[in-house]
């Protein structure tokens, strides 16, 4: 029973454990984010540097004017249209929120996601839960409980909500006054903004250059084994290659694995099986290196290049 196991989870949160829960995005791990030594084994287990701020996990959009300093009438019709769901919107941090959470940042971003196990695990545990995803840092981020017991062995627990349904981590933005800021493409476009909120904001694509996050960095989310992004499909393919497809029909290597996020470029299918078929490459013993075919750089499929990119950064054909 799910009911059991969120409660066993929400006494962890509430003794300073650490819990991976399902999101629609990806899995998160999480802590009290009002608890700074619970939120201090996070960065431990996850190995991730403490300059990189975590997102603050909420099951209400009132819990916004106490935990922000701007949460103001456009602020709130944002989190209206969108909550729950995949956007992380980054304020001005009130006094509550400690400085551990946002990495000494006097911003802090926080979403309420869109998921059940998540909404009544935090709602149960009567605070916010701050969460990042439960990986280890800069590595393949994980869209089921198996991802998160393969690189997180020693978390405390982990609620199993099946594979999660969007499969790539929440577009943020930052608002500053009448300012939109895109700090991480997701599956919620600024265009989406602008249909639901017209005439509200500025939008601004210039990436604010202070902010060191690693959502921001040229290399992340990537597997163990080199990931080369295909440009050149007469180009000699070596032995023991896995491929990861997401329609291209004229591309078919007869000896190698090959993994489909799609048999029709339909973007959503493939933001939602992007990681898993990375996670599956990455656990073929067979394969030694991937290669993906890349995406038009369109409405969702820009947030599907930024993840394939960061993922291939280390590895370039010539
Ligand atoms: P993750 O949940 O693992 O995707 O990591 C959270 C990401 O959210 C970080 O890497 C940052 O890029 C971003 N983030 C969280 N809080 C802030 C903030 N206050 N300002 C800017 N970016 C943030
Ligand atoms: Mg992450």
């Amino acid at each position: 029973m799910i009911e059991n196991q969120i409660e066993i989870a929400v006494q962890i949160i509430r003794n300073g454990g650490l819990v991976a829960f399902p999101t629609e995005t990806v899995y998160g791990l999480g802590a009290n984010a009002f608890n700074p030594l619970a939120v201090a084994k996070i960065f431990e287990l996850k190995e991730r540097p403490s300059f990189d701020p975590l997102i603050v996990h909420v099951a209400s959009i009132d819990d916004l004017h106490a935990l922000t300093e701007n949460a103001d009438r456009n602020v709130i019709r944002l989190a209206e249209k969108f909550w729950p769901g995949p956007l992380t919107i980054v304020l001005l941090k009130s006094k509550l929120v400690p400085d551990i959470v946002t990495s000494g940042l006097n911003t802090v971003g926080i979403r309420m996601p869109d998921n059940d196990i998540a909404l009544k695990l935090i709602r149960a545990a009567n605070c916010p839960i701050a969460a990042p995803s439960a990986n280890k840092f800069g590595q393949l981020s994980p869209v089921s409980a198996e991802h998160v017991k393969k690189q997180l062995p020693n978390v405390d627990y982990v609620l199993d909500g099946g594979n999660t349904s969007v499969g790539i981590e929440s577009t943020i933005v930052s608002i500053e006054g009448n300012v939109c800021s895109l700090l991480r493409p997701g599956v919620i476009t600024i265009a989406d903004i602008e249909n639901a909120l017209p005439n509200t904001f500025i939008f601004n694509s210039e990436k604010p250059e202070k902010l060191i996050a690693p959502g921001l960095l040229k290399s992340h989310y990537s597997p163990v084994k080199p990931l080369y992004i295909i440009c050149n499909k007469a180009f000699c393919f070596p032995e023991a290659s896995g491929f990861i497809l997401h329609g291209g029909k004229d591309f078919i290597h007869k000896e190698s694995k090959i993994i489909y996020t799609s048999h029709t470029f339909n973007y959503l299918e493939i933001a939602a099986n992007l990681f898993s078929a990375l996670h599956a490459m990455e656990d073929d013993e067979h394969i030694k290196q991937i290669f993906i075919e890349p995406v038009t750089e369109v409405g969702l499929g820009i947030a599907i290049m930024d993840r394939i990119k960061k993922a291939s950064y280390k590895y370039q054909l010539a």
